[in-house]
């Protein structure tokens, strides 16, 4: 069974290694069977595009790719840095990640 991922859509996360290092944005997309996310403004591929009947105009278009999670770090609202998640349940069983370095709910 794959683990499960410890990112979700809308996570603020920086990345910690590849082109776009020290670089941050915010998730999009996850991809769980590929543990890939897509991350606003990272690992951008400018597309060359012929205009076509369907897209009217060419140029060159920006595409946000896909990178391995585990390229990516939650970045801390507490404490501003790259979290190591946690986890701790709520009286009623809910389950909250939190910043293992301040204890912080992320
Ligand atoms: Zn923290």
């Amino acid at each position: 069974m794959a683990e499960k991922l410890k990112l979700r859509k809308g996570d603020r996360v920086v990345v910690l290694s590849g082109k776009d290092i020290g670089k941050e944005g915010e998730i999009s997309r996850v991809i769980p069977e590929r543990r890939m996310a897509i991350v606003d403004g990272i690992n951008v591929a400018r597309k060359h595009q012929r205009a076509t009947r369907a897209t009217a105009q060419g140029g060159i278009i920006d595409k946000d790719m896909p990178i391995p999670v585990s390229n990516v770090a939650v970045v801390c609202p507490s404490c501003g840095r790259p979290a190591r998640v946690g986890h701790r349940f709520e009286p009623d069983g809910t389950k909250v990640r939190i910043c293992r370095k301040c204890g912080g709910d992320l």
